[in-house]
């Protein structure tokens, strides 16, 4: 549907992850929920598993240009549709770590302390892997939280290649574990363990994203709609500038105001800040819900990540699904490193064209023959929140994210360290890119929830601080942006915000 009722109880800015897990909890209140979202459905055809249309004619990704530090304009690989990122995700669900909610100390300073402990975040990442699907071995990781129960589906388990290098890996005394993953991989389920999955949409819908996981529930729900290409503006608020009245979209070319009683943004770390700028007003000169803090926008991360090509000369690779295999040895300092250093992870199986969409000088044939002998890998490690670190708009409305990357030496070591391993177990060539500025998958911390609003522009359900009916669930709220990937535990926060608008806002408003 694509029309507009003039009053709903919730509306939802954005049909991604924490947006479609919003409205997948909330469809069961009863209440009305409207989601709205700037893109449409992502089309399931034969171009979903192209190497030329994602990554050389990038087809899929946004028509968006923001720019750098410097000023400098630059494509985002982000994209706008039903599922939002997660639609082109790698589907690593992974919880976060006991000390990732507690001050951290790294190399390059400390990760700041959650205003909520893993002990009290736990069932939450119990439902979100519900919700989520997620495949593994409870137990297996050797730094794996407490957890209440074993995972929802057994793990895919590995190929015999990856099975190969896990023994090499175990003989040398490390210890590899199925990396948690949220496909439809089981008895019964549509997967057919292609080798174009990270990175690329699902064809068959066999991925376990937000649209197939959160979104489609609640649309069955009957009380959930959402309406497509519509992009939203602003946010709009009575005079005391204490409640949002609606909200301002634009859809066919007109501009309509959508009222409600609750807003949530989930556009996205990028959108949502760029959304709450948009909407200052007289009572909210420095943007909606950042005048306290001024930390909206602020804190910027997108984690430090490389990924690596370790090439057998002599010895192709058959594998297809990679990403089975995770190694947290280096996640936490020890008695042999100092700080931590981060997580290694199987990337989606590389082809040559994937690497020359990026680097066009480098002949394809060359590439696709590294490609062919490579195992690949996604080195991962947390940045640390920098005010300075800064998503703002530019005079003419377009988004700029200034970022200056930190605490590297810990990354650039584990690069270092990974490189040793693979070699000593017969993989000489390395090849490593480093990712910049236009890889913001992984972007977060924009409006970090806290116990204080002075220094965070969210209270820990969420909500922003200087709005009562404002909440901001997306990877925005992220304090520290830990070396994991983000999409399981916004799915947790978003099941936790739920829950309190559920029994505490919704309740409240009953009895009134
Ligand atoms: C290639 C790739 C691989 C990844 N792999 C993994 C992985 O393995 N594991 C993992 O955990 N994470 C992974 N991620 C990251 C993960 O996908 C994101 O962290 C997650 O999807 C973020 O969810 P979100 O709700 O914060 O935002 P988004 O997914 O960005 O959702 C925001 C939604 O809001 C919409 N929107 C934006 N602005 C507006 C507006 N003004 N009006 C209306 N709608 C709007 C967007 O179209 C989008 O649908 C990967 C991402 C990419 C791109
Ligand atoms: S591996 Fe499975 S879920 Fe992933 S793209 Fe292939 S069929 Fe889809």
């Amino acid at each position: 549907m694509n029309t507009i009722d003039t009053h709903y109880d919730v509306v939802i800015v954005g049909a991604g992850v924490g947006g479609g897990a919003m409205a997948n909890r909330l469809s069961a209140t009863g209440a009305r929920v409207l989601m709205i979202e700037r893109g449409n459905y992502l089309p399931r055809e034969a171009d979903n598993w192209s190497v030329k249309a994602v990554f050389h004619d990038r087809k899929y990704t946004a028509n968006e240009t923001w720019r750098d530090k410097d000023g400098k304009p630059f494509h985002p690989s982000t994209f706008y549709y039903v599922g939002g990122n997660s639609k082109f995700f790698g589907a690593a669900t992974v919880r976060f770590r006991v000390e990732d909610f507690e001050d951290l100390q790294h190399e390059g300073g400390v990760a700041p302390a959650w205003p909520v402990r893993y002990a009290d975040f736990a069932p939450y990442y119990d439902e979100a892997e519900r919700l989520m699907g997620t495949h593994g071995t409870a137990g297996a990781d050797p730094i794996e939280p407490p957890r209440s129960g074993p995972m929802p589906y057994p793990t895919i388990g590995h190929e015999p290649e990856i099975e190969a290098i896990a023994e090499k890996l175990r003989a040398k005394g490390l210890r590899p574990f199925p990396l948690p993953i949220a496909i439809d991989r089981h008895k019964g389920g549509a997967c057919i363990r292609c080798s174009t999955c990270d990175g690329f949409a699902c064809k068959l819908g066999a991925k376990n994203d937000a649209e197939v996981r959160l979104v489609a529930p609640a649309l069955a729900s009957g009380r959930v709609d959402l309406v497509l290409d519509t992009k939203v503006r602003r946010m709009l608020t009575d005079a005391s500038g204490k409640r949002v009245t609606g909200i301002e979209v634009e859809q066919d070319g007109q501009v309509k105001v959508i009222s409600g009683d609750l807003f949530i943004s989930s556009a996205g770390a990028i959108n949502s800040t760029a959304l709450l700028l948009r909407s200052a007003n007289d009572k909210h000169r420095r943007g909606l819900g950042n005048n306290t803090s001024d930390q909206l926008g602020r804190n910027y991360m997108a984690h430090n990540n490389t990924a690596m090509m370790a090439i057998h000369p002599f010895r192709k690779n058959r594998v297809t699904f990679q990403k089975s295999m995770a190694i947290n040895d280096f996640y936490l300092a020890n008695a042999h490193r100092p700080w931590p250093m981060g997580n290694v992870q199987g990337l989606g199986k590389l082809q040559g064209g994937m690497l020359t969409a990026n680097v066009k000088w480098l002949p394809e044939w060359l590439m696709d023959r590294f490609a062919e002998r490579s195992v690949d890998w996604w080195i991962m490690s947390e940045d640390l929140p920098d005010p300075n670190n800064r998503v703002t708009l530019d005079s003419d409305g377009t988004i700029r994210v200034a970022y200056t990357p930190n605490n590297l030496t810990s990354h650039n070591e584990l690069v270092r360290h990974w490189t040793r391993i693979m070699r000593s177990i017969g993989y000489p060539i390395i090849i490593t890119q480093r990712m910049d500025i236009t890889v913001s998958m992984h972007q977060c911390g924009t409006a970090r929830f806290g116990n204080d609003p002075a220094t965070s522009v969210l209270d820990p359900t969420c909500k922003v601080w200087d709005v009562d009916n404002l909440y901001v669930v997306d990877a925005s709220f992220l304090p520290s942006s830990t070396g994991f990937n983000p999409s399981l535990t916004i799915v947790a926060q978003a099941v936790r915000t739920a829950e309190h608008i559920t029994s505490n806002v919704f309740k409240a408003s009953t009895a009134a």
